[in-house]
């Protein structure tokens, strides 16, 4: 069956049974508005959109994963705050030929994202229209700390990451090399589908490296170069990243870099959609231990040297591996970009 064959209230009807209820949920779907606690007297908020052609492919991700992608990028968002997620508001525009098992897929997805966390998928809206778009808005709650900014990092801390680094990427690469077979990839790269389907960011790091002083942090949505590129920008730093310091995540993708003639250390600088978490620690500080040192803040880089980098537009020269402007093709995701 396909949506076009059922009314709003049908497919709703539908819906609603599988969304998770979230811990913090003081009133759920059925009327015109959710109340959600906000423990703190502060709530944080982000927003974010997934559009079919351009985030997310049919044939390569089930409407689960696409649920459970929408999910997580938004909860990473929160972590990287240095906050707990509370809820998410979800809104799909649907064409009348997606099939109503797709519809609900994409709330499954939703409910094995947020359940686990006590999040609650609490409001949304349904339409038709032309294309698969999906966007969430995500709330969650500080318990009392500050929120960690890209603004606060200075020269001399150290550069942490939790999470995976490239593996979406090589998951990417992997589908685009042997398309979504029945058999799927060999054994051992089925992990990286998987990252590239359903990231899994370490949410609760989040909260813990405020808890431990972290003086910036973000999510690595766009690729490491990009992303570190706009905590520098904002803190009025610079980056070193350490390739020995990055040996380890290189090494993980090795096997398959080779298999995919790509490059291992291209993905790690590059590839977006992990969803770690890149965080700044004065030096000396004990960060949580789900984070491993990648690199160290340095001075705001020198302007003239930024102009004649010129063609990395976002901050490119700001970041550099070992001293070094990184050899690597392209400063991370760009999805307005033509890469
Ligand atoms: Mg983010």
């Amino acid at each position: 069956m396909r949506v076009g064959g059922l009314s709003e209230e049908q497919l709703l009807a539908r819906i609603l049974p599988r969304l998770p209820a979230g811990t913090d949920t003081l009133l759920g779907p059925g009327d015109d508005a959710a109340v959600v606690r906000a423990p703190d007297g502060r709530f944080v908020v982000s927003t974010d959109v997934l559009v079919e052609g351009r985030h997310f492919v049919r044939a390569w991700s089930s409407g689960a994963d696409v649920g459970w992608r929408a999910a997580m990028q938004n909860l990473a968002d929160v972590a990287a705050m240095g906050a707990r997620p509370t809820s998410l508001t979800v809104s799909l525009v649907l064409p009348d030929d997606v099939e109503v098992d797709w519809v609900l897929g994409v709330a499954d997805g939703l409910a094995q994202a947020c359940g686990p966390h006590g999040v609650g998928v609490v409001g949304g809206d349904l339409s038709g229209g032309p294309a698969i778009v999906a966007a969430v808005t995500v709330h969650g709650d500080l318990a009392g700390r500050a929120p960690v900014r890209r603004s606060g990092a200075r020269p001399g801390d150290v550069v942490v990451h939790s999470g995976l680094l490239g593996h979406s990427a090589a998951g990417l690469a992997l589908l685009r090399a042997h398309g979504p077979t029945a058999a799927g990839p060999p054994v051992p790269d089925a992990d990286f589908v998987r990252a590239f389907r359903r990231p899994d960011p370490p949410l609760t790091d989040g909260p813990a490296a405020a808890d431990a002083g972290a003086t910036a942090m973000m999510d690595v949505s766009d690729g490491l170069l990009k992303d570190l590129g706009r905590i520098a920008r904002a803190s009025g730093v610079s980056v070193d990243l350490s390739s020995r310091d990055l040996g380890p995540a290189v090494d993980e993708l090795d096997v398959v870099a080779q298999a995919c003639e790509a490059s291992a250390l291209g993905w790690v600088l590059t590839g977006g959609e992990d969803h770690g978490l890149v965080a700044t620690f004065p030096p000396g500080a004990a960060y949580p231990a789900g984070f491993r040192r990648i690199g160290v803040i340095g001075p705001a880089p020198d302007r003239s040297g930024e102009q004649a980098e010129g063609t990395v537009p976002d901050g490119g020269t700001r970041v550099t591996l070992d001293g070094e402007p990184p050899a690597v093709g392209g400063s991370g995701w760009d999805h307005f970009g033509s890469s």
